[in-house]
């Protein structure tokens, strides 16, 4: 396992949201990344933010999007 950067992905809706440059742990093997807790909990926080407005919220520099349908 390695420090790295990796993006993150999540869908629900009819939405997605990328947060991109998280802070990980990366395997070059099997390409299994961990996120340490306390980013975790603070990314899912945001995430959930973004999915209950339905829109982009400024602060969260975390980019959301409607599916093309
Ligand atoms: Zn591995």
């Amino acid at each position: 396992m390695r420090q790295g950067r990796t993006t993150l992905h999540f869908e629900r809706g009819g939405f997605y949201a990328d947060v991109e440059n998280v802070n990980a742990m990366l395997c070059g093997r099997c390409g299994t990344r961990s996120v340490p807790g306390k980013m975790a909990l603070k990314i899912s926080a945001a995430v959930e933010r973004l999915f209950r407005a339905g829109k982009d919220l400024d602060m969260t520099g975390i980019s959301f999007h409607k599916l093309a349908s």
